[in-house]
């Protein structure tokens, strides 16, 4: 039987009949933008969270980008960022018109190295970008020490984060503000596009609410010049149904993770993920190395099992980014990352018997690459 890399139909499968009655409500309250559902959600997610605020947006980069325009960031300014990332987090950064600054990450957990921070400021920064990648929480403690001592704003790319805990807290409240994604494929998909910010700070929450619907409070009342990005009711009422779910869909992927850690412990050349005591992952991805990726994922493709890149090419070395004129090989983790990771299968719904098939293909093939 083959393994895909991911399956969402499943996700629909399990929980059917609380999507199509939450559809039905929506659909039959006559009101389909910023309603009940989204104030709802936006409710229940803060205290999932636990953060004052959530703001519902319409995706992950908006919510990302947002933030730093609700923060006063853009022309002239600079944003650190992890040069190990999502395109996105960059993206977000140079949509407000800022300069996104790369700091290159901790071999060992993929997230930005805070001893690289102090030499990436220069009188130019107005902020540092984490991202929890893969659902492992960055070591927040120094980067949170480092931005205080240098005035400098701290927000969190939580898009692969939700349910992960630092020192016990979960990510999204461990900074200034968190940007979240509900893309499909996140720990908390929605059926659709969906975003969210949280934060526990009066003042950027109301400016992010405002700037979400067009700089406006009042209907025709423009104060800022704001953007669409608004959560549809629709994604909101499903997302409440998932979010009851989403603490008991993690335990299963920490479980998936556990086993493979288990069984593929020992293998040559293959590195498995190292979690730090203070940081409880929330197993967005299980990220294993190898330095024959490329001949590793060959194996597993043709032994019917779906692996995943994340990502090919660092965002330096991409076309869009071309004009920064990072080139290549001054990045060296990021790239060496970039060509060893390989993501395994992991969610809600792989089998037993589907990640046996998975451990099975990986003893073969790394056996075969010794
Ligand atoms: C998915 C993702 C985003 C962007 O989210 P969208 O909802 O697709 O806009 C940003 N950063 C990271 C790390 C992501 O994985």
């Amino acid at each position: 039987m083959p393994v895909p890399f991911l399956e969402l139909l499943p996700a629909y499968q399990e929980l059917r009949s609380e999507l199509d009655a939450a559809y039905h409500r929506v659909m039959d309250s006559g009101r389909y933008l910023l309603g009940g559902e989204v104030e709802a959600f936006e409710h229940e997610y803060s205290a999932w969270c636990g953060t004052r605020h959530c703001i519902g947006v319409a995706n992950g980069l908006d919510a990302l980008h947002l933030i730093l325009r609700a923060m006063d960031i853009g022309i002239g300014d600079e944003v650190i960022v992890p040069s190990n990332t999502y395109i996105a987090s960059w993206l977000a950064v140079s949509y407000a018109g800022a300069t996104p600054v790369p700091v290159e990450p901790d071999e060992q957990t993929f997230n930005l190295a805070p001893t690289l921070l102090e030499a990436a400021i220069t009188p130019r920064t107005k902020a540092i970008m984490v991202v929890h990648l893969y659902g492992r929480p960055t070591d927040m403690n120094p980067v949170m020490q480092i931005a205080s001592r240098y005035g400098l704003r701290v927000l969190e790319d939580n898009a692969q984060g939700h349910g992960a805990r630092y020192k016990g807290v979960r990510t999204g409240a461990l900074s200034h503000a968190a940007g979240h994604s509900f893309y499909p494929g996140k720990n908390l998909g929605a059926f659709g596009d969906g975003g969210a910010v949280t934060t526990d700070d009066d003042q950027l929450a109301d400016r992010i609410r405002v700037l979400r619907n067009y700089g406006s409070r009042l209907k025709y009342q423009n104060e800022v010049k704001g953007i669409n990005s608004r959560l549809d009711e629709i994604q909101a009422a499903w997302l409440r149904v998932k979010l009851r779910h989403l603490d008991e869909w993690n335990e299963r992927r920490s479980r998936v993770a556990q086993r493979y850690t288990q069984s593929l412990a020992d293998l040559p050349h293959l590195m498995l993920p190292q979690t730090h005591p203070d940081a409880a992952p929330a197993w967005h991805l299980y990220v294993v190395r190898h330095p024959r990726r490329t001949a590793l994922q060959t194996r597993l493709t043709e032994a019917g099992v779906g692996t995943m890149i994340h990502y090919p090419v660092p965002p330096h070395l991409s076309e869009a980014y071309a004009e920064a004129g990072i080139a290549a090989g001054s990045l060296p983790v990021a790239e060496k990352l970039a060509e060893t990771v390989l993501s395994l299968p992991n969610g809600p719904h792989l089998t037993p018997e589907a990640q046996d098939e998975v451990i099975q293909a990986l003893h073969s093939a790394c056996q075969e690459l010794a």
